[in-house]
């Protein structure tokens, strides 16, 4: 019988890049055994050594970034220039953990009637993190630095699609030094995960995708009682008030939701415009959107690549189709794409009905919807009728506006005159359906550690 494999399509070609060969039942059982036994002894690795090989693998980051953004642009079709700066952003990650590990997971002195109390944050073992195609470099060394330096072991079951990227993380931490067991690379689809989260020597699990596969795996997990982090969808609100300045709110929803060629958990998804600007706010963020640059995604005047699957290009073209047939109207002029490979010409629909995939669901690559909206409380109304809860953004002047967005907005996140972007200070993740847990800064390294409550008396 033939073995199966796994492929690495090029989506702006269509062409094969590569292709792999999965780990069989006994690799995997000898990668999950060689995380256990590397675990009982990198827990008791102090800080200074942790942080000198997440420094080393920083390095290793800035050694071979345009290397390894080359593979993720043509396993799934971002701008080179956008591949390269997710490569820094890893190394960015890498650093701040090494840098502030050890004061994020201090003893935590409480004053009790004992002769001293106190939390100690313990490391739990093999956490499983199951990981998106969309950022291959950032998701994992977001996932993989507070992990590693919390003094747990990784284990990485990448989306199919960026295997060659799977690959190039794993090389990076065996290159700075990590033992081998410290962080591996699992070759495995998505049916092999259930038999990961249920294994005793797995301790947690973490994913970042869509709703089903995150049902999915909580439920295991839930059934394992093993705690889960789920980082899932969104459908972002975008809200431009009277006061804001114009051109720069024009300027970030372009970027915010054409970055990653449409295809970011972040990105704004839905605009709600006040009326005294909608007109000079459409007129220039349509103008914008039918003069981005749709391209070779190697190519430094690229603008916008392919999507990164032929699926993923003929979903979004059924929700575009279903929500014009609902009741939007289509306001830009979609440029002509290549019929070879998986481009999808970006384009903006107005005043999408409720029932409709543009108002209901998200949208992943770069379509955007707008609404007319008449006051802050209905756009923040209808900005809470989405069943996602992940970011949101304000433009505004008005303090007033600004305390009523942060107070009413269901989102984990709320970004006043800025892009929404993750950063390694700063906590992540979602409420509603885009998921549960807080990755990035001191939550991000305590997601995954024991509190362990500690009396002496
Ligand atoms: P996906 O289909 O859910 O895949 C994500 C990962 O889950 C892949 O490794 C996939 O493996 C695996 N998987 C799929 N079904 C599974 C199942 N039933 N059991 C176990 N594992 C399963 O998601 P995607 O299409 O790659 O990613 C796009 C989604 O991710 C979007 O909704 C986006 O918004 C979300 N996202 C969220 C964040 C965030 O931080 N909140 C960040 C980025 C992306 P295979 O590839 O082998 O199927």
């Amino acid at each position: 019988m033939s073995q199966p494999v796994v492929t690495s399509i090029n989506p702006a070609t269509g062409e094969t890049l590569q292709t792999f060969t999965p780990l069989g039942q006994s690799d995997l059982d000898a990668a999950i055994e060689r995380a256990d036994t590397e675990f009982r002894s990198w827990r008791l690795t102090g800080f200074t050594k942790r942080a000198r090989l997440m420094h080393k693998a920083a390095d290793v980051l800035e050694a071979n970034k345009t290397a390894f953004a080359r593979t993720m642009t043509l396993e799934m079709g971002k701008p080179l220039s956008e591949a390269i700066s997710e490569v820094e952003k890893c190394e960015l990650v890498c650093r701040h953990y090494a840098d502030h590990a050890e004061e994020y997971l201090k003893d935590e002195v409480i004053k009790t009637e004992a002769r001293k109390a106190y939390v100690r944050n313990l490391p739990v073992g093999a956490v499983l993190a199951v990981m998106p195609w969309n950022f291959p470099f950032w998701q994992v060394f977001r996932f993989a630095a507070p992990t590693l330096m919390a003094g747990n072991v990784g284990l990485l079951k990448h989306a199919s699609n960026v295997w060659g990227s799977a690959m190039n993380i794993e090389k990076v931490f065996r290159e700075a030094g990590f033992p081998e067991g410290c962080f591996q690379t699992l070759l495995i689809g998505s049916k092999a995960v259930e038999g990961v989260i249920r294994d005793p020597r797995v301790k947690a699990v973490t994913l970042t995708g869509s709703g089903p596969a995150g049902r999915s795996v909580a439920g295991i997990a839930g059934e394992e009682t093993k705690p889960s982090l789920l980082e899932l969808g969104g459908s972002d609100a975008f809200i431009v008030m009277p006061s804001a300045d114009l051109d720069k709110a024009v300027d970030t929803a372009v970027t915010s939701r054409t970055r990653n060629n449409g295809q970011s958990c972040i990105a704004a998804k839905r605009f709600f415009v006040h009326a005294d600007i909608y007109d000079a706010f459409t007129e220039a963020f349509v103008a914008r959107i039918e003069a981005l640059r749709i391209g070779d995604p190697l190519l430094e005047t690229t603008d916008i690549g392919p999507l990164a699957t032929e699926t993923i290009r003929d979903e979004l073209a059924d929700q575009v189709e279903a929500t014009l047939k609902g009741g939007a109207k289509r306001i830009s002029t979609p440029v002509k794409v290549a019929d070879t490979g998986w481009w999808f010409a970006p384009q903006v629909l107005a005043e999408a009905p409720d029932g409709t995939p543009g108002a209901d669901e998200e949208m992943f690559g770069p379509v955007a919807n707008v609404w007319r909206v008449a006051s802050l409380s209905d756009a923040i109304s209808r900005a809470n009728r989405s069943v996602y809860g992940l970011g949101s953004a304000i433009f505004t002047q008005d303090d007033g506006e600004i305390e009523q967005a942060v107070r009413d907005l269901e989102a984990g996140s709320t970004f006043v005159n800025a892009l929404v972007a993750s950063d390694p200070r700063l906590p992540f993740g979602g409420i509603k359906q885009s998921g549960y847990g807080r990755e990035l800064a001191a939550d991000g390294i305590k997601a995954f550690v024991n509190r362990k409550t500690v009396s002496i008396s």
